[in-house]
């Protein structure tokens, strides 16, 4: 097949782990007789360097052109002052409400291999795979917001409707069906008049899907309940602010912020994909990022954007063989020892793609 992909290397590590990713997927349809186009475009702190504006025109049509875009990360210490006009989040915001990217889907694994790494017990991380969905253009991010007077009062909204609720529990409730049946919806009902709104949403929703078990939690009681029973988890969905901080916090069931890929999907096959880390402006230019969020991301834009299953799989399982063969970067390695610059790495990862077999 033949599709274009859209890369935003954004600032700080991203051009590293975006140019890696991107080297792995032109393995992929060299290897699967596809043909990928890739269009880089500045987005974020870069853009606003050069254009004053971390969405410029020219990325926003790169992006409508693409069939999927492939995102580093965005921002750092010299677009960091909160009181400036224009500021690389803004073009994260503004690049999910222009393509209706209500959907933020990050799939949390841990790897029995890094289980030393992780700050939690070993045998608490036995078969967590958790799926979490959080809601990512309505909330309190999207909210009407005001600072008032001589800046002593400043306040932000969430704001939900019916229908943003509907078609994000309609997101979970039919992934929850190709995995185990069971979603936990995450709120704080029991103080926010929005929450309750999507309780009984979720509720309506669950209505249709019979086959799959519904349960509800409290935003605060489950950030706990997820770090002392992340196995019990199958898909966890979440309003915006709720899922920006849980998920920040099962990162630690994985070992490391650099091992988590996410997809940020609408209603059609159009996605933006990006590691859920950010910029890391403390290890920018070292070679020596982490890369898998960014390589298990391309892997789910094969799948998303693409329909490209058995080559998602492909990168997926060459990412855990080059770990099951000792591949470490340093953020994963084991104490005392350096750990792999991201290039070797990633040719570890290139070398076990190439032994997985095709078929
Ligand atoms: P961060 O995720 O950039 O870094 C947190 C810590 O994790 C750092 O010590 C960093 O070195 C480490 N880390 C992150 N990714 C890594 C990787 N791939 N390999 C190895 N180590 C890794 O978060 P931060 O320091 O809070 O934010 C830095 C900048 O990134 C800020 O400007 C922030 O606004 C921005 N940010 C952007 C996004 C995004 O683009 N989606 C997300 C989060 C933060």
């Amino acid at each position: 097949m033949h599709a274009t992909i859209t890369v935003l290397p954004g600032d700080g590590i991203g051009p590293e782990v975006t140019s890696i990713a991107v080297s792995l997927l032109k393995d992929i349809a060299a290897r699967y007789g596809h043909s990928f186009t890739f269009n880089e475009a500045m987005f974020g702190g870069c853009a606003i360097d050069a254009y004053g504006d971390s969405f410029p025109p020219a990325t926003v049509k790169a992006c409508e052109s693409a069939n999927a875009v492939l995102l580093g990360a965005v921002g750092g210490p010299k677009w960091s002052d909160p009181t400036a006009k224009v500021r690389p989040e803004q073009g994260l915001l503004r690049l999910r409400s222009h393509f209706g990217l209500f959907a933020n889907l990050r799939p949390v694994k841990a790897y029995p291999m890094l289980a030393g790494h992780a700050p939690l017990r070993a045998e608490l991380l036995e078969n967590v795979d958790i799926l979490f969905i959080r809601e990512l253009t309505g909330g309190i991010y999207f909210g009407p917001r005001q600072e008032q007077g001589d800046g002593d009062t400043a306040w932000d909204t969430m704001i939900y409707t019916v229908a943003e609720v509907e078609r994000v529990a309609e997101v979970a409730f039919k992934a929850a069906r190709m995995r185990r049946s069971y979603v936990l919806s995450v709120d704080k009902a029991n103080v926010l008049a929005s929450s309750r709104l999507w309780r009984r949403t979720i509720n309506q929703v669950a209505e249709r899907y019979p086959d799959v078990k519904v349960e509800h939690a409290l935003v605060d009681a489950f950030a706990m309940q997820m770090i002392k029973t992340p196995s019990r988890y199958d898909v966890v969905v979440a309003e915006n602010m709720f899922g920006d901080i849980l998920t920040d916090e099962s990162a630690v069931l994985s070992g490391s912020l650099g091992m988590l890929p996410s997809a940020s999907l609408g209603t059609g096959k159009f996605g933006v994909y990006e590691p859920i880390h950010g910029s890391a402006p403390d290890i920018a230019g070292r070679g020596i990022a982490n890369p898998t969020g960014t390589i298990l991301s391309a892997a789910m834009l094969l799948r998303h954007s693409l329909g490209l299953e058995a080559e998602a799989l492909a990168l997926e399982n060459a990412v855990q063989a080059a770990l099951e063969a000792g591949a470490r970067t340093g953020d994963i390695a084991e104490p005392g020892k350096p750990g792999l610059g991201s290039a070797e790495y990633a040719e570890r990862v290139r070398a076990a793609l190439a032994a997985v077999k095709i078929g």
